[in-house]
C-alpha cells in the first residue's frame, strides 16, 4: 500500500523535461475553463492563452513539479504581471482631483467615500465632491458618507441640473478648505449612454484632474470589454477601483478592462463597509481568476525546496536502475522539506478530493528508521542484506523483522518500476495520460 502511494507522489516528482503541446493539454484545457468561468471575455482568453502558451514551450519543466503544474504557475504570473503591469499609486499632483466613474451601481458613490477614508489614514485630508445629478438621493449618500468618514462634503444647490457650473462651484469651495485631494462622485446609468458620458467627458475638461478612476463591479461580465472601451475611449482613464470582490465573481473582468485600457487596478472594494477598501493586489486575483491557488503553492515550495542537481542526480540513478537505499532515503529527505505529505497530496489537483486518502506519516518514518540503520553498503547493495543483517537493523530501528522485509520487498518493486522509467515516461507525455 505504501508502494504505491509512493509511486503516486514519485509519477509527480519525477519533472517530465521540457514543457511540451502534449505534456500541457490537460492543464491547457483546465486554464482556458477556468478563464472563461471567471468571466474573462472570450477573445482576451483566447489572446492571453496564445500569447502565454508560445512562451512556455520549451521552458525546462521544474523539477519536482508535473508539466502541468508549471503552466499553470506559468499563467498565473503571467495573469500577475499583466493585472499589475504598472502598479502605480495614485498620483496626487496639485490640485489632485480625483473623478470616480462608472456605470450605476458599479460602487463609485461607495468607493468614493472609502477612498477618503483611505487617504485620511495616509495622512492626506480628502474632499468628497457630489456631482451626480441625475438620481435624486445620491447627493444625500455621499453627504451621509461623508460625515461618517469625517471629511467635508460639497453639495450643489438643490435643483441644479448643469453638471459643469457644479464642477466649477466645487472647484471653489475646494480652494477654501483645508483639504488637498478633492474626490468627484459622478453619476452613472444602467448601461452605456452617450449623452451622459459627453456631459462626463464636459466635466472631465473642466477639471483637469490628475486621476479618472473607472468603477467597477468584480462581477461584470462579458459587457467589460465594451464598458471599458466606451469609458476609456471618451475620458482616457488613468486607472481602475475593482469593488465587490468579496462576492462570488472571479473577477476575470478585471483582466478584460485591464487588457482594453492598458490602465492600472488601482484600489478594490471587499466589503460594503467603509473600511473595506485596499490597493490592489494583482497576485490575488490572478489566483482567483485561475482558481488553482494551491498549484501555484505547490510549484513555489517545489522550486524552493528540491535542488535540482540531486533531482537530477536521482533521475539519472532511477533511469538506469541504479537507484539504491541510499537514494530512497535521499528521496524520502526530498519528500519530507515539501512538508507533511498529506499536505502537498491535498494540493495536487483532483487530490484533496480523495477523502480516504491519508498517507501514513508514522508508517514513513519507520521507513527512514529502517534505512538509517542500514549500513553505507547495505544500502547500496541491498542483495547482502541476510536474515542476521535484517534482524541486527530490524534491532537498530525498533520494528519487526516481517517489517524489514517488507520495506526490501517494496523498495524491490519499486526498483524494477523504476527500471520501465523510460517506458512509463513516454506513456505519460500522451495526451490526457499526465492524469
Ligand atoms: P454607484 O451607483 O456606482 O454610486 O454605486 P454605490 O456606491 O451606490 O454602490 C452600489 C451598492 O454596491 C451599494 O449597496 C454598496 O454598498 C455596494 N457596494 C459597493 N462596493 C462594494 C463592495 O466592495 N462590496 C460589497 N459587498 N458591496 C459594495
Ligand atoms: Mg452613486
Amino acid at each position: 500500500l505504501l508502494a504505491d502511494k509512493l509511486q503516486d507522489v514519485f509519477k509527480d516528482l519525477r519533472g517530465h523535461g521540457k514543457i511540451t503541446e502534449t505534456n500541457i493539454t490537460d492543464a491547457m484545457r483546465a486554464v482556458r475553463m477556468a478563464l472563461l468561468e471567471a468571466d474573462v471575455e472570450f477573445n482576451v482568453a483566447k489572446g492571453f492563452i496564445a500569447r502565454v502558451k508560445e512562451k512556455a514551450l520549451g521552458e525546462e519543466v521544474l523539477r519536482g513539479v508535473h508539466p502541468g503544474q508549471q503552466i499553470v504557475k506559468i499563467f498565473h504570473d503571467e495573469l500577475t504581471a499583466l493585472l499589475g503591469g504598472d502598479n502605480e499609486p495614485l498620483n496626487l499632483e496639485k490640485p489632485a482631483r480625483i473623478m470616480m466613474v462608472g456605470l450605476n451601481g458599479a460602487g463609485k458613490t461607495t468607493s468614493s467615500a472609502k477612498l477618503a477614508m483611505w487617504l485620511k489614514k495616509q495622512g492626506k485630508a480628502p474632499l468628497l465632491i457630489a456631482c451626480d445629478l441625475h438620481r435624486p438621493a445620491a447627493i444625500e449618500q455621499l453627504a451621509t458618507l461623508a460625515r461618517q468618514v469625517g471629511v467635508p462634503c460639497f453639495t450643489p444647490p438643490p435643483g441644479e441640473k448643469d453638471v459643469l457650473k457644479v464642477g466649477r462651484l466645487a472647484a471653489d469651495w475646494a480652494k477654501e478648505q483645508p483639504g488637498n485631494v478633492q474626490i468627484y462622485d459622478t453619476a452613472g446609468r444602467q448601461e452605456i449612454d452617450e449623452p451622459l458620458i459627453q456631459e462626463i467627458k464636459a466635466l472631465r475638461e473642466f477639471l483637469q484632474p490628475q486621476e479618472v478612476l473607472l468603477v467597477a463591479d468584480a462581477a461584470t461580465g462579458q459587457q467589460a470589454v465594451s464598458v471599458a472601451t466606451h469609458f476609456h475611449q471618451a475620458l482616457n482613464i488613468t486607472g481602475l477601483v475593482l469593488t465587490k470582490l468579496d462576492g462570488d465573481a472571479r473577477g476575470g473582468a478585471a483582466l478584460s478592462m485591464r487588457q482594453v485600457t492598458q490602465r492600472p487596478i488601482k484600489f478594490a472594494g471587499i466589503g460594503e463597509k467603509l473600511d473595506q477598501f485596499e490597493p490592489f493586489f494583482p497576485d490575488r486575483l490572478a489566483g482567483r481568476i485561475l482558481g488553482m491557488g494551491d498549484i501555484i503553492g505547490l510549484v513555489e515550495k517545489a522550486a524552493a525546496a528540491i535542488d535540482e542537481e540531486d533531482a537530477k542526480r536521482m533521475e539519472e540513478k532511477m533511469r538506469t536502475a541504479s537507484f539504491d537505499l541510499n537514494d530512497f532515503l535521499a528521496q524520502f529527505k526530498m519528500l519530507k522539506k515539501l512538508g507533511p505529505l498529506e499536505n502537498i497530496l491535498g494540493m495536487l489537483p483532483g487530490m484533496s478530493n480523495l477523502k480516504d486518502f491519508s498517507v501514513d506519516e508514522k508508517q514513513m518514518k519507520r521507513v527512514e528508521a529502517i534505512v538509517l540503520s542500514m549500513t553505507l553498503a547495505e544500502r547500496s547493495n541491498p542483495d547482502v542484506l541476510n536474515a542476521r543483517r535484517r534482524q541486527r537493523i530490524a534491532r537498530g530501528s525498533g520494528v519487526s523483522v516481517t517489517e524489514v522485509n517488507d520495506l526490501l520487498q517494496r523498495f524491490g518493486q519499486m526498483r524494477k518500476m523504476m527500471k520501465g522509467f523510460g517506458k512509463m515516461r513516454q506513456m505519460m507525455s500522451r495526451p490526457g495520460a499526465a492524469s
